[in-house]
């Protein structure tokens, strides 16, 4: 075949018509035909992320996987992150289950949290919904309120989740919604003044069709002030729902049901049982969460009840190193882009600790007092000579006596 007889395999085009001819072993491809089969290569790559994760990825994340991952990036929690990831497992399991001829229905495995602020709820749902790369919506639930009523419905909740999901309705549809602060919307019988409750029962009762599964309209901007815009049908059915809250005061509850069973019959809870007095919330069970003003409905919806552990000095230590995008490696890495080393003494670290629970501020407070502590080195090294950087307590304390965090800091306690 002479030079110019040469034709693509593909479309047949003569050499001649094409801008390049590559030559594989027993035939050419011309350019465009390596551009539609670049095209069609993408498209197929795109579908396979638009259905969120693929089969045999989700098969390949067993519980103790999931806790492998959850491991890197949050300190203690056991019992929650094995929990969660027993929860996480068996939701993606229903996903999966195609045939469903036996009519055994897995239920929904939707989570309570239960637990101060700051104790890393918010970034077990952030990391497990990363994990499994599917959009994750995290909401308050003090802003909802019952239709009709000033501020959000509860529908607002999938407006979050589609716009987390760049209106990818299949994937939304899969995806993690954080409902925070959900102990806000507890019923508030002692309160005789409110004769509607407006953002509690209300609430509550609206969260339920969500929670369980089922086809709502809703507005894909948000808000219900423009009632021509166009709604989009989102099932709920596979989204999984992990809601959270501190409920304070709920150990009084604990405490209460604890003690009434001691003096009962059976006896079987005495003090002495309750070995962990300082962490009575590990004790919690579905019914103390109703006695706080949960509707049992909604109780019954979040089937997988779980406690967060308060964060003691050494955790709180932890946090600071140990995670794989602990705070210090942060700040580690950010002084390294500069040819600078940054090393931070154990009397340094403990120092940040002690502040962090002087001023109640658990793990949430850490960040703030690196940043005080630090910004200094941050504004002045970078453009000094100075190629080393060593924190120790003396540098700490005076960085934080002068910044003015500490007055700051007391005024929120
Ligand atoms: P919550 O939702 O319980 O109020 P967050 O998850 O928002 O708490 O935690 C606030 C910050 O504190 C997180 O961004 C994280 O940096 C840190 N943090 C809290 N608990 C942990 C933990 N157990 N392990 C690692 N980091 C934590």
């Amino acid at each position: 075949m002479s030079k110019e007889q040469l034709e693509c395999s593909f479309c047949g085009r003569n050499k001649a018509d094409t801008n390049l001819l590559i030559a594989g072993l027993d035939a050419h491809i011309c350019d465009r035909c390596i551009e539609q089969a670049h095209g069609i290569v993408l498209e197929d790559v795109k579908k396979e992320d638009e259905t969120g994760i693929t089969n045999a990825e989700l098969k390949l994340r067993k519980p103790q996987d999931i806790k492998a991952f959850l491991d890197e990036y949050i300190i203690g929690q056991e019992f929650t992150k094995k929990v969660m990831s027993v929860a996480v497992y068996n939701h993606y399991k229903r996903l999966l289950q195609v045939d469903n001829d036996d009519d055994v229905e897995i239920q929904k495995s939707n989570i309570l949290m239960v637990g101060q602020t700051g104790t890393g709820k918010t970034l077990i749902a952030k990391t497990i919904a990363r994990m499994l790369n599917v959009p994750l919506a995290i909401v308050d639930a003090t802003v909802l309120t019952e239709a009709g009523y000033v501020g959000e419905d509860v529908e607002s909740i999938l407006t979050r989740l589609l716009q987390a999901a760049d209106y990818n309705l299949e994937k939304a549809q899969t995806g993690i919604v954080f409902i925070d602060e959900i102990d806000k919307i507890a019923r508030k019988s002692d309160n005789p003044s409110i004769t509607r409750d407006v953002s509690g029962e209300g609430v509550q009762q609206g969260l339920l069709k969500l929670l369980e599964g089922t086809v709502v309209n809703v507005p894909p901007k948000g808000g219900r002030k423009h009632p021509d815009q166009k709604f989009i049908e989102v099932n709920t059915e596979n989204i999984l729902f992990i809601a959270g809250g501190a409920f304070d005061g709920i150990e009084k509850v604990i405490r209460k049901r604890l003690n009434m069973q001691a003096v009962g019959f059976s006896a079987s809870m005495s003090n002495d049982d309750v070995k962990d007095q300082d962490n009575i919330l590990k004790y919690i069970i579905p019914k103390d969460v109703k006695d706080f003003g949960m509707i049992p409905e909604i109780i019954g919806r979040l089937p997988v009840l779980t406690h967060m552990n308060p964060l003691d000095a050494g955790t709180l230590r932890a946090i600071l190193t140990e995670p794989k995008n602990a705070i210090i490696k942060q700040y580690t890495k950010l002084f390294g882009m500069d040819d600078i080393t940054f090393t931070i003494t154990d009397g340094a670290l403990e120092y940040i600790v002690e502040k962090a629970i002087e001023y109640k501020l658990g793990a949430r407070g850490l960040r703030s007092l690196c940043e005080a502590i630090f910004t200094d080195a941050m504004f002045d090294l970078p453009s000094s000579e100075e190629k080393e950087f060593r924190v120790t307590k003396t540098y700490a304390e005076s960085k934080l006596d002068k910044s003015g965090i500490k007055k700051q800091l007391k005024a929120v306690v």
